[in-house]
């Protein structure tokens, strides 16, 4: 009773009011005609937010649903794919992909550093049976964005197909698909969308279909050319989550309300806003470059323990952050700012976390962090668009 509960983690995250009242209406029919005016509606959207003039679809499964769908879609059993692995979630596509029974080769950056776009270009050159590359876009694992702008120069002149697991980006920091020349982008709803987890969403390039159309189905439910049609006339191939296509409705109206420029000025704000905070509490950051936008990760003081961190951080100050993962279990704290988070929940975080470190020992707090914090939000908020960087590589 004493504290609210704040999420400050890399999914769920919290929900607006709006979009909860949305996910409460009883249910509608999934082949009517209101049901399909609604998808109709949210298609258009979807078009804005991804970036693209193609189709958008709606897969019930949850992000990792996605990226199954598109390695089934669109490889062969036997064909060989490029995975960019430097965390969890880079392992996550090699998993997918051995599962499917293609040829994995894996390039690798250390955790916490992004891939160098020369090294993707320099693989695709040496091994032309390469006919895909995999990579996230925001490693959730470390919080670094890896340059999918530039892997993405690359391929788009040439055959392979570029995947990009989106989850933790898309409405975070940009990612104009067709502009960049991506061919698969997907994301899940939990993350940088405010909604529950269990939808997910994907799109294809006009070369990413033509592939697909030669692809066997490599299982029943994901059948991407299917879903296709059954969008097109306002339906899902099975029956649609309907509660959380309401919720999304009422979150892309809030997303696009001002415009996406809006959505990811608010976010770098609230990247400087968490990474200034992180500094002047004296942590070192984990990410110094090619950090993603909706979250932080910092490292913790030699001989920390940070599972007892973020356990008196949630049971004292009602503040959910994450953990490292693997190696960096304990080591390292991640901040999600993704979602319905603004600068007081983060600020809110940050207090936590000072207070925790000081009640744990070895630390002796520190002072005028939330007031640096917050100039740098203020200074990132008005300062005018251009300095914002599109570029995703320094
Ligand atoms: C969260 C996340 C996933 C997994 O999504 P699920 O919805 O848990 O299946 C995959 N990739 C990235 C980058 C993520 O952030």
């Amino acid at each position: 009773m004493l504290n609210k509960t704040r999420l400050l983690t890399p999914g769920p995250t919290p929900l607006p009011e709006q979009v909860r009242l949305a996910l409460a209406r009883d249910m509608l029919h999934h082949r009517k005609n209101e049901f399909a005016t609604i998808m109709h509606r949210v298609q258009a959207r979807l078009r804005i937010l991804f970036g693209t003039e193609g189709t958008v679809l709606p897969l019930s499964c949850s992000g990792t649903g996605a990226m199954t769908a598109a390695v089934h879609c669109l490889f062969h059993p036997g064909e060989k794919v490029l995975v960019v692995e430097a965390g969890k979630f880079g392992q996550r596509w090699g998993e997918i992909a051995k599962s499917r029974g293609l040829d994995v080769a894996t390039l690798s950056a250390p955790w916490g550093q992004a891939i160098q776009p020369k090294a993707v270009e320099d693989a695709l050159k040496s091994d032309p049976a390469i006919a895909g590359v995999l990579v996230q876009l925001s490693e959730t694992s470390t919080g670094v964005l890896h340059p999918v702008r530039e892997i993405a120069a690359c391929t788009r002149k040439r055959s392979q197909l570029l995947v990009v697991d989106g989850i933790s980006a898309v409405g975070l920091s940009p990612c104009p698909m067709d502009e960049w020349g991506i061919d698969c982008l997907l994301t899940g709803s939990q993350k940088g969308l405010m909604l529950p987890p269990g939808l997910a969403l994907l799109a294809l390039s006009e070369r990413a279909w033509k592939k697909a159309a030669d692809v066997p189905p490599g299982c029943f439910y994901f059948n991407l050319i299917k879903e296709r049609v059954n969008v097109e006339k306002g339906q899902t191939l099975f029956t649609s989550p309907v509660n959380l296509i309401l919720g999304l409705d009422e979150s892309l109206s809030m997303l696009l309300e001002n415009g996406l420029e809006a959505v990811y000025a608010k976010q770098w704000a609230l990247t400087m806003l968490t990474r200034t905070g992180i500094t002047a509490l004296g942590l070192r950051l984990f990410t110094p470059q090619n950090f993603a936008w909706g979250i932080t990760s910092a490292l913790l003081p030699d001989g920390m323990n940070g599972v007892q961190l973020l356990r008196l951080a949630m049971e004292k100050y009602g503040i959910v952050m994450a953990g490292g993962q693997d190696h960096l279990k304990g080591r390292i704290v991640r901040i999600g700012h993704m979602g319905w988070v603004d600068w007081a929940d983060v600020t809110a975080g940050l207090y936590a976390l000072n207070r925790s470190l000081a009640e744990l020992g070895g630390y002796s707090g520190a002072r005028d962090y939330l007031e640096q914090a917050l100039a740098a939000y203020t200074t990132a908020l008005n300062g005018v668009p251009g300095q914002m960087p599109l570029l995703t590589h320094s």
